[in-house]
């Protein structure tokens, strides 16, 4: 009996040393809930809040490719709490060094995480513009998002990219490959896909809204031009930035470019009849409302940013 206890103890010591002799691996508590959608590619689904809901910080899909040689990050999420759970969900599945952080565009609910890797010493990848969108963006950071950093939160935890995309970019994992392409202004003026070729997984950042309404922070003709583009790709599955994964690319992007095209002809209808912006805001694409979340706190800022663009048309 005593021995079976005495058993029983040094086993229970080997559980609670165990993460130490590794490490400290971290425990299932601190890591964010990852899927493997193929070998080596694991994403976290965001939310489907408001950005100004408690649970904000983790509204993107975000994620992480391991190669043989080390790990690419795919965006970091909205703070500096989703970084660390995320940095712990990978070391959880692999010990190869995180040698890349990629930025798919400047929105918090991506980059804010990014302090978070900065002890792995990765290099910061980003689209040729993203570097002037971060620092054009760290005081509304600070302002909005101040909780979300590290406290006291200052400006350096703000992390822009140390390389550049200036078109494309190949990125050498170790047996795969990752191809990098920046876009011209769609969602925004910094968008950038991460292509796997091992498993032809197309992360396509916000350029790819699926379920959620859309957000124009760029230009909506300039996205309807790289959603034709993006629907060339042969794909085997896409990582939207916001709702579930699809192994229909083709169809997302349908649903995506009818409500574009619905915001664009809506609001250049109103323009023609001496319409105000608050009656487009309530007649443009009304009938699209159905189709997506978040109309409310999103559909407002759409049809203004596009009134204020075709306005001087
Ligand atoms: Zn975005």
């Amino acid at each position: 009996m005593r021995r079976i206890r005495l058993r029983t103890f040094v086993a229970g010591l080997g559980v609670l040393l165990w993460p130490l002799a590794f490490g400290a691996a971290p425990s299932a508590a601190d890591a964010l809930t990852v899927l493997q959608l193929a070998p080596g590619v694991f994403v976290h689904l965001g939310q489907q809040l408001p950005l100004d809901a408690p649970g904000h910080d983790d509204i993107a899909n975000i994620g992480f490719i391991v190669g043989s040689r080390c790990v690419a990050v795919i965006d970091t999420g909205g703070s500096m709490r989703i970084g660390r759970a995320l940095r712990n969900a990978i070391k959880q599945r692999t010990t190869r060094p995180i040698c890349y952080v990629i930025n798919t565009h400047v929105h918090f609910d991506h980059v804010l995480g990014n302090a978070a890797f900065r002890e792995d010493r990765p290099s910061f990848v980003g689209h040729w513009a993203l570097a002037a969108a971060i620092a054009r963006s760290r005081d509304f950071f600070l302002q909005h998002y101040a909780d979300d950093l590290d406290q006291p939160a200052d400006a350096a935890q703000i992390i822009g990219p140390d390389r550049a995309v200036q078109h494309t970019l190949d990125l050498d994992l170790g047996g795969r490959h990752l191809h990098l392409q920046a876009w011209p202004t769609a969602h925004t003026d910094c968008d950038l896909t991460v292509l796997d070729d091992s498993s032809r997984t197309l992360w396509a950042g916000d350029l790819l809204f699926r379920d959620r309404l859309p957000a124009l922070d760029g230009s909506a003709s300039g996205w309807l031009a790289v959603i034709d583009q993006l629907s060339q790709l042969q794909v085997q599955r896409t990582v939207p930035g916001h709702g579930p994964v699809t192994t229909d690319l083709a169809a997302a992007l349908d649903a995506e470019r009818r409500y574009l095209r619905a915001l664009i002809d809506g609001v250049r209808e109103q323009l023609a009849q001496g319409g105000s912006m608050q009656q487009a805001i309530a007649l443009v694409a009304a009938a699209e409302k159905p189709h997506w979340l978040l109309w409310d706190s999103t559909h407002p800022r759409n049809v203004a940013r596009v009134y204020e663009q075709l306005e001087w048309e």
